[in-house]
């Protein structure tokens, strides 16, 4: 069942688009049943969650954090996560900066950039980001490196709507390319919307309950 669902979904979106499957409230065994199939790539958006799921399984797994990550909590995930999806503020930034630092290692990360017209969806905003790139051009950030852009389109049916959010944040990664080249990912799209999303550019998409089946509790 798992494994079916990851094989057409892989089918359906072709090679050039990397597949994060969201395991979030979904136990150890649903994962290993998806690492068989061959999925390597997996997201999570609580701290704790990740930790123990990351203990009970094997180390070639990449973690995505994909959630609000609060600036306290980095320090646990630092020794070993793969792609910090959701960072919108240069408070975080910095603390994941400080964390990579005492590991020895840099940290991916990529800006969560407000697209939807709904006010309580994470991200920043045009101004802030010029700032934060600004200050990482001046390498205030020296163990981060930024790759990309995260966008969540209005959840809404107006398919037109969410086509158009997703565009501008594509267009938005194309304009900053020529400075930052490294800039590569656009982590958009979830089970309702990623086809939208890869029409629209994206070339990441992270996809959970179409994969693993609803999650008893909503959590967002
Ligand atoms: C839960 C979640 C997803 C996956 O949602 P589905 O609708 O189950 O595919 C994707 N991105 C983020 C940030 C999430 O929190």
């Amino acid at each position: 069942m798992i494994c079916d669902s990851l094989k057409k979904i892989k089918k359906e979106i072709g090679k050039d688009v990397q597949l994060i499957a969201v395991s979030k409230t979904k136990p150890v065994e649903a994962i290993q049943t998806a690492y068989d199939c061959e999925q390597r790539d997996f997201g999570e958006n609580k701290v704790q969650e990740m930790l123990e799921k990351y203990e009970h399984l094997p180390k070639d797994i990449h973690w995505h954090m994909i959630g609000h990550l609060q600036r306290n909590k980095v320090k646990y995930i630092a020794p070993f996560v793969h792609l910090i999806h959701g960072v919108d503020n240069a408070k975080l930034l910095k603390e994941i900066d400080k964390q990579a630092q005492k590991n020895n290692r840099i940290i991916k990360v990529l800006l969560q950039i407000k697209i939807a017209k709904e006010e309580t969806k994470f991200g920043m905003n045009k101004i802030d980001l010029e700032a934060i790139l600004n200050e990482y051009q001046n390498k205030t950030y020296p163990n981060i490196k930024i790759v990309g852009f995260m966008g969540m389109a209005t959840n809404t049916q107006n398919h037109e709507q969410v086509a158009q959010e997703f565009s501008n944040l594509h267009k938005l990664l194309l304009s900053y390319q020529k400075k930052f080249p490294e800039l590569t990912i656009l982590s958009m799209g979830m089970s309702g919307d990623y086809k939208i999303a890869i029409a629209q550019g994206s070339n990441m998409v992270r996809i959970g309950s179409a994969i693993f089946g609803a999650r008893d509790y909503q959590n967002i």
